[in-house]
């Protein structure tokens, strides 16, 4: 028999095969007893063989009898070469039953074709069916699996690989003809139309350059198996074997990408760079790769809507159409040029043009050195305060540019080209918003003839002149047409009058390009554009958005590895506003992580007094100046009696450091009592205090004598849970009486009073103040270290220990008294302040300087005035009972830890031995900063969620939190 073509014979229904036969098949020509249960294919019968308990022994194949055997045989060959080339496992044959293992079971179908058997072996790791969202990682390895198939077939040669296939990329627009008219839905066959006649054209001039050779045609999430690491290392299906464009290979693959939650054609790169590093593209492939996406795009969805009415009954090929046809809208969403010019552009082809000068000026008689630049960036001065949230924002800038510059000649105030504007973007956005600008805006301070910078034919509309001539397009929104238009002008000719604010874009090839686009997509649409500034005289300044990776490569140069990044991959953040951080492209991320930030980032208040204490004085604390003593006060007046005396210092760690000395100077002795999965700090001594795994893996081991801890009094998954959690108490208070029974009398217990490096939760009631006893019975001090959880954010408490219903010795505080500036203190009575006289004297040369003390007033009147506290509970307690009531429907979520806007949400992948789903915490995460939100994991298992926003955060912002993740829980991360 010859070997298929498909333009011969173009309706394949499934061969009609029974469960029960198949179970006879699979025992009379290959020996296995086993049960069947059939698989979804859109052309064969395949089955699932299992053993009596139920272990898989394979899949048995019965083909579709319109494939000759050479044609199987080729793809069982197919299989056992790339097996044998590259570290991907393919289903090869299980059993032999005659040449190759493909048995003729004899029977024939209703056309008296031959039905050709196999059995192949079955890989264990699930597939990546379905629609769920794929992370970034996995699309990398996807494009990694079909580089390598590539790689591996381009030696691989077979006479069963001569077959005529709908599958074949060559025969695309063919197949599209021919199929398409069963498309009833006129608009969407018009639309498919349209789209392939468009991709073929492109290709048209490329199909000679593009090498051909034996590809396996169908790498799809539902065609791969997942390693141990959840990443795809395994091939199966090779029914589309045949020879094609190599390059088909990657664009199949790029095209089932699109099927899945949250894809679009931006993030199909990383499997388009995972390609090219292991098969490099060569250009004329990076060219045809998009318009080969938009034709297997369309041949899907012609072939399945075709597939499902030839065979009604066939449920895979018809729950396959809403894919299709979403693979399809993704992959067409985007212009063709504008994808191939970002796909050259992610793989270093693109070659930069240069900007379009004209033979005359855009405006006349205006001198360069007239026109000013009005910065839009991120990093603007002018969007400070959250001025770019004002709708009018851009022309209020201008107007006051025009303002200011009216004395000194300013002729026109311009925006610039390629710039991703703040002002375009929005808080609480799942998606980038379009901020890159492809033109710009000019402001003229009086108006401005516009002049033809090339000759070329006029078209003028109500709202636009364009002019269209050798050097592209130029097109001008908002001017004046002059009264008589000759659509014919010579270079220097009037095109009319600007008398206010327009909108210039200058055109190379002619696609139509929108004003703003996302900054996922600007390499495309820029490639597509100039730069209507060099019309003006201007030189062309690069104002592409600020590179982060580029940025991190030299943060690895030049700032110590061991101070990691959040993020692989992370955002340039250049700004922050309120409860949200900003990018460098103009794109807002909702932070849950900011818990320093309590008033919120870039608060004008807090800048405004530093700003002016700054130019009044700054100096140390061994002057006497008023705020030094005014902070000192406040703090005090926070705290209940004895704690009445302040020391200030800069962080966290050395409040901490401090509190140790304090308290080994008050009582002579050495050895402290913590907690063991906590962190106190980096210094020498708070490092040896802090034993969490997730800060230091080496902490337990490399803990020095003086210091003990006591279990961790964790009541999830601590030793003790639930009820059983009172028990942490007793335990720790006979660990102190053993201490001084041994000759080991603490100096201090130190603990933050809420536990929030476990995932912020409560201490078990009663335990401080059992512990605060045992230890003070011992002669020894508690010190509460309140650097995270003090200063309100638990909502109901302003201090954490007010929790506990305790008073400690000392009390440490950082973080939030500063907003971010360093800034720490250490509050205790008089005579344990007193005793560190022992030590000497104490100074700290920034600690309490005349600028920190302004900045810890002004953040406590701020938190005071916009009773923040409240904030935190009233939001916080919104916040928690929203993700409980996700708990009731995700059992990922194992417990809401925490209070006020203290919180961990703490992921397991089993509610009863609350097994860790610590690489489900990491990947949420990424997901989450996709769809706009910062968030980390925390403790020794980094399987907590942790939440602690600036205390300013608004109900809507903590709602979007919550919607994100239940989006990212429902479809996937
Ligand atoms: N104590 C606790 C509980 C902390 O969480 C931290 C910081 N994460 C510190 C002390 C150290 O503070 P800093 O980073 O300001 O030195």
């Amino acid at each position: 028999m010859t070997a298929f073509d498909f333009f011969e014979a173009a309706e394949l229904p499934v061969p009609e095969v029974s469960a029960e036969r198949a179970e006879q098949i699979a025992a009379d020509q290959f020996g296995l007893s086993a049960q069947a249960v059939e698989l979804g294919s859109q052309q064969d019968a395949n089955f699932l063989l299992t053993d009596p308990s139920g272990g898989p022994v394979g899949v048995l194949k019965i083909a579709n009898p319109a494939f000759s055997r050479a044609e199987l045989e080729a793809q069982d060959a197919a299989a056992a070469f790339i097996a044998d080339s590259e570290p991907i496992r393919t289903a090869t044959n299980v059993v032999s039953a005659g040449p190759a293992g493909i048995a003729d079971v004899g029977d024939r179908d209703h056309d008296g074709g031959r039905l050709f058997a196999r059995v192949i072996r079955y890989l264990p790791g699930g597939a990546l069916s379905g629609d769920a969202y794929l992370g970034p990682a996995q699309v990398a390895a996807l494009g990694d699996l079909a580089g390598r198939t590539c790689r591996a077939l381009a030696g691989f040669d077979h006479p069963g690989v001569d077959r005529v296939l709908q599958w074949d990329l060559r025969h695309g627009m063919r197949t599209v003809g021919v199929l398409a008219p069963h498309v009833s839905d006129d608009v969407r066959r018009t639309c498919v139309e349209s789209a392939v006649t468009a991709a073929w054209d492109a290709l048209a001039g490329l199909a000679e350059d593009l090498p051909i050779q034996v590809i396996h045609g169908d790498i799809t999430g539902d065609n791969v198996v997942l390693g141990d690491d959840g990443l795809p290392d395994g091939l199966i299906d090779f029914g589309d074997l045949m020879r094609s464009w190599a390059v088909a290979e990657l664009a199949v693959t790029v095209a089932t990408l699109l099927r899945h939650e949250g894809s679009e054609p931006a993030t199909t790169l990383p499997a388009i760079r995972a390609f090219h590093a292991v098969r490099p593209l060569a250009p004329a492939e990076a060219e045809a790769l998009w318009p080969l996406v938009v034709l297997r795009a369309a041949v899907l969805v012609v072939s399945g809507i075709h597939q499902s009415a030839v065979d009604a009954e066939n449920n895979y090929a018809s729950a396959a159409l809403d894919s299709e046809w979403r693979i399809f809208q993704q992959a067409s969403a985007v212009p063709l040029a504008v994808m191939t010019a970002q796909i050259r552009h992610a793989l270093g082809m693109a070659v930069p043009g240069g900007h379009i000068s004209g033979d005359a000026a855009l405006i006349r008689g205006v001198d360069p050195g007239e026109i000013l630049r009005l910065d839009l960036s991120t990093e603007s001065g002018a969007m400070d305060g959250g001025a770019w949230l004002d709708p009018d924002a851009e022309d209020r800038l201008a107007r006051e540019a025009l303002a200011r510059g009216a004395a000194g000649h300013v002729a026109a105030v311009v925006t610039s080209f390629g710039q991703a504007r703040l002002t375009r973007s929005a808080t609480l956005n799942p998606e980038s918003p379009a901020t890159v600008a492809t033109g710009v805006h000019l402001w003229p301070a009086t108006a401005l003839d516009l002049t033809a910078p090339w000759p070329g034919r006029v078209e003028t509309t109500c709202q636009s002149v364009t002019l269209t001539g050798a050097g592209g397009t130029v097109r001008v929104r908002g001017a004046v047409q002059p009264a008589e238009t000759d659509p014919a002008v010579v270079a220097g000719g009037q095109l009319g009058v600007i008398d206010g604010p327009v909108w210039i874009q200058v055109l190379r090839h002619g696609t139509s390009t929108p004003q703003f686009v996302r900054p996922e997509y600007a390499a495309g649409w820029l490639d597509q554009v100039s730069d209507p500034l060099v019309l003006l005289g201007l030189p062309h300044t690069p104002d592409l958005v600020a590179d982060s990776e580029s940025l991190r490569e030299r943060r690895s140069r030049a700032f110590a590895t061991v101070q990691e990044h959040y993020y692989d991959d992370p955002p340039r953040i250049e700004r922050g506003w309120r409860e949200h951080l900003i990018g460098t492209d103009g794109r807002t991320y909702l932070d849950m992580v900011n818990n320093v930030a309590v008033l919120g980032h870039g608060h004008p208040e807090l800048a405004a007094a530093v700003a002016r204490q700054w130019r009044r004085l700054n100096t140390n604390s061994r002057f006497n100046y008023a705020s030094v003593v005014a902070l000192s006060e406040r703090l005090a007046a926070t705290l209940p009696d004895p704690l009445d005396t302040v020391f200030l210092v800069n962080s966290g760690s050395e409040a901490d450091d401090l509190a140790l000395r304090l308290a080994m100077a008050t009582t002579g002795r050495h050895d402290v009592v913590a907690v063991a999965e906590a962190y106190h700090g980096w210094t020498y001594a708070t490092d040896a205090i802090s034993t969490s795994l997730a800060d230091n893996p080496n902490a337990l081991s490399t803990r020095p004598p003086w210091v003990h801890t006591v279990p961790s009094p964790n009541a999830y998954r601590g030793e003790h849970r639930g009820p059983e959690a009172s028990k942490y108490a007793p335990e720790a208070v006979s660990i102190i009486e053993r201490l001084a029974a041994q000759g080991h009398p603490p100096a201090a217990f130190i603990c933050e009073p809420f536990y929030g490096n476990a995932g912020g939760m409560a201490l078990p009631d009663g335990y401080l103040r059992a512990v605060y006893a045992a230890v003070r019975g011992a002669g020894g001090l508690a010190i509460a270290d309140e650097v995270q959880v003090g200063y309100g954010r638990t909502g109901r408490w302003f201090w954490a220990f007010e929790q506990q219903g305790v008073v400690p010795d000392i009390v440490c505080v950082a973080k939030a008294m500063g907003n971010g500036q360093p800034l720490g203190a250490v509050i205790t009575t008089k005579a344990i302040a007193d005793a560190y006289r022992n030590c000497g004297y104490f100074f700290s040369s920034a600690g309490g300087s005349p600028v920190s003390c302004v900045v810890g007033l002004t953040v406590l009147d701020v938190i005071e005035r916009d009773h923040l506290q409240q904030n935190a509970l009233t939001v916080g307690d919104h916040l928690k009972a929203r993700i409980n009531a996700l708990a009731e429907e995700f059992p990922i979520i194992g417990t809401v830890h925490g209070s006020g806007l203290y919180m961990g949400v703490e992921l397991v992948t089993d509610c009863t031995s609350l097994e860790p789903a610590v690489a489900e915490t990491a990947a949420i995460c990424e997901r989450l900063r996709e769809l706009g939100v910062i968030v980390q994991p925390t403790g020794d298992r980094q399987n907590v969620l942790k939440m602690k926003p600036p205390m300013c955060i608004t109900r809507e912002s903590a709602d979007y939190f919550v919607d994100m993740l239940e989006r990212v829980l429902r479809t996937g991360w």
